[in-house]
């Protein structure tokens, strides 16, 4: 991919899109087109079809779709599974019709098996049912990964799909319904501690386990791909490679946040699927590393939800989590 190559990532300002905005700033790629609010609706094939007549992007990154954690998934399932079904058909055909070069899916560890062998290898797709709390959108997902393998096998065209794990970060949802668990739990404990409560409600039973990635190593992850891996039928995972247990996970957050309060489990709210970790190996073995510890991450994710926070309340506006 050359420095001056006319790039587009459609769903620029979701957590995975904006990272990946800023990694290709960073390693000074400068043709970037499409960034938002120039961004077309995705949702609209006639809009998505024009802009790729006229930007001609060479090589795309799609981050685009709804996307949330577990309470967002139970409460909005068809608005998550045709967003995503939607902007990839739009996207994935308008870049074969107008000759990208290169088209990298982003897909998610949603799409494996409710019950799958860990950790997860790309072999054990559609081998069992999904996990029921997220099957709308991991069939979208599923849908944007057989699309791409489907757009290589008929036109030989070089589309391939990245499984990543579960990703975090600046830019990330930080309200208590829609957020995935590391963002929602940076924002409740937070307001713990402002508020001195004595406890804090964490979802499911803290067993399950799962695999985390920060946005922006994620970010270089897809780069790192772009360049060095050309096997479209066969999607490749994206992991740092550490499981941890929903409990670690929150007793780390509470050490970042700074909160001496007790994590009350509530075993009356869904766990999800009981683990999430993925084979990376073959990214791995390419040469591929994280750059990120994962406390430092959490403190750079915990600055961007102060950030917010500070911005919302000189704006007026109170952050969801906060009220
Ligand atoms: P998942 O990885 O697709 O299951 O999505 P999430 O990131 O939303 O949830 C991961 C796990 O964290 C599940 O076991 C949840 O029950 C647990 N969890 C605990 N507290 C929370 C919370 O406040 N928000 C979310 N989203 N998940 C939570």
């Amino acid at each position: 991919m050359e420095k001056h190559a006319r790039i587009f990532v459609p769903g620029g300002d979701t957590l995975i899109g904006a990272a990946l905005r800023r990694r290709l700033a960073f390693q000074r790629f400068t043709g970037l087109v499409g960034t938002p609010p120039g961004e077309p609706d995705l949702c609209s094939a006639p809009e998505v079809d024009d802009f790729f007549r006229r930007a001609r992007p060479e090589y795309v990154f799609l981050a685009a779709g709804k996307s949330g954690g577990i309470r967002a998934n139970q409460l909005f399932p068809a608005d998550l599974m045709l967003d995503n079904l939607l902007s990839e058909c739009h996207v994935i055909d308008a870049a074969h019709r107008h000759g990208v070069k290169k088209l990298l899916y982003i897909a998610s560890s949603c799409s494996y098996p409710k019950h799958c062998p860990q950790p997860m290898r790309v072999e054990s797709l559609m081998t069992g049912p999904l996990e029921p709390t997220n099957d709308a959108y991991a069939t979208a997902k599923i849908a944007g990964i057989t699309l791409c393998q489907a757009y290589a096998r008929q036109h030989g065209a070089n589309f391939i799909s990245g499984i990543p794990a579960n990703a975090f970060g600046l830019e990330d949802d930080f309200s208590p319904e829609g957020g995935h668990v590391i963002p929602a739990l940076l924002a409740k404990i937070h307001k713990a501690k402002v508020e001195s409560l004595p406890s804090v409600p964490i979802w499911g039973t803290g067993a399950p386990r799962r695999e985390f990635i920060f946005a922006d190593d994620l970010a270089d992850a897809c780069l790192f791909v772009m360049q060095e891996y050309d096997d479209a039928a066969t999607p490749i995972n994206l992991g740092a490679g550490e499981d941890l247990s929903i409990r670690e996970t929150a007793e780390l957050i509470r050490e970042v946040v700074g909160y001496t309060g007790e994590l009350a489990f509530d075993s009356t709210k869904p766990d999800g699927m009981p683990l999430k970790s993925l084979d990376s190996s073959p990214l791995i073995r390419m040469g591929w590393r994280a750059q990120t510890s994962f406390a430092k991450a959490l403190l750079l994710t915990y600055e961007a939800f102060q950030n917010e926070l500070r911005k919302s309340t000189q704006e007026g506006i109170h952050v969801r989590a906060a009220v």
